[in-house]
């Protein structure tokens, strides 16, 4: 990477709803192999934070830089290309694909340029690839299944997967966690963790044990603004944060 700029700066972005200043000049920075969190309450902005970062929604005002390189209003292809994947809140797979055919048309994105000559070289550093994210991610033994037959907890593993495929170097996931029993919780937070050696992880997440157990950086988020942020610890302690966030 160059010059040991952050894997994301965020420079004093904006985006108006309407008269809504749903994200209003924000700036942060996230750090290499640091687990970035992003709480606030509902409607603080968070999902249009990530929208913006990841191509989905062009700022009015502000920069996005990755590893230094302005991608600012490039489409969500281009700065997938250029290392940023995401996952969704609202579950973004094909019901009937079964979990293999997911995985092995996510890891296509790695492969080459298309050469006719070379179908099966193709196919198979795919279906390679997708093999070691079946591993990875304990679906190994419902590759055959379709999607629509996965458990809540399973299809949201799947999604960290897919995302995952194009060996990205930095993972925005939007509230993995969402609607998941306490066991399929924890067991995301381990695999967090164990993704985090790999890949830059930013998320957004609710369940404030886990933001304190798993960030080392928290952002936090209050009417399109940026109320606080450092470490977990020092975030909660804020007087402003207990205040708007903690509602004490
Ligand atoms: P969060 O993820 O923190 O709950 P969001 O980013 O989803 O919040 O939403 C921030 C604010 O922007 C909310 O008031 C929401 O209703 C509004 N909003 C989000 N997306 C749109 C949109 N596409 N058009 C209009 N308003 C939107
Ligand atoms: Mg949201």
């Amino acid at each position: 990477h160059r010059n040991g700029a952050p894997v994301l700066e965020v420079k004093n972005l904006s985006i108006r709803f309407g008269g809504l200043r749903a994200v209003d000049d924000v700036s942060f920075t996230v750090e290499r192999q640091r687990i970035t969190t992003v709480i606030g309450p509902n409607g603080a902005g968070k999902s249009t934070l990530f929208n913006l970062v990841s191509g989905a929604l062009r700022p009015r005002d502000g920069q996005v830089l990755l590893e230094g390189v302005d991608l600012t209003g490039a489409p969500p292809h281009r700065l997938q290309r250029a290392g940023l994947a995401r996952s969704f809140q609202i579950t973004n797979l094909f019901p009937d694909l079964s979990v293999f055919e997911t995985l092995r048309l996510a890891s296509q994105i790695l492969e080459p340029p298309l050469r006719a000559w070379q179908p099966v070289r193709r196919s198979t550093i795919a279906i390679a690839r997708a093999g070691a994210l079946l591993e990875r991610f304990d679906l190994a033994a419902k590759a055959g299944h379709k999607v629509a037959a996965l458990s809540h907890g399973e299809q949201r593993r799947l999604e960290i997967a897919v995302a995952l495929a194009g060996e990205p170097k930095i993972l925005l996931l939007d509230e993995p966690t969402q609607g998941m029993s306490h066991g399929d919780t924890e067991e995301t937070a381990a695999l967090i963790r164990d993704l985090a050696a790999d890949v830059t992880v930013m998320l957004i997440e609710h369940d404030i044990g886990l933001v304190m157990s798993l960030s080392d950086h928290v952002v936090v988020m209050h009417q399109g603004r940026v109320l606080a942020e450092g470490p977990p610890a020092a975030v909660r302690a804020d007087p402003a944060v207990q205040t708007a966030y903690f509602g004490h």
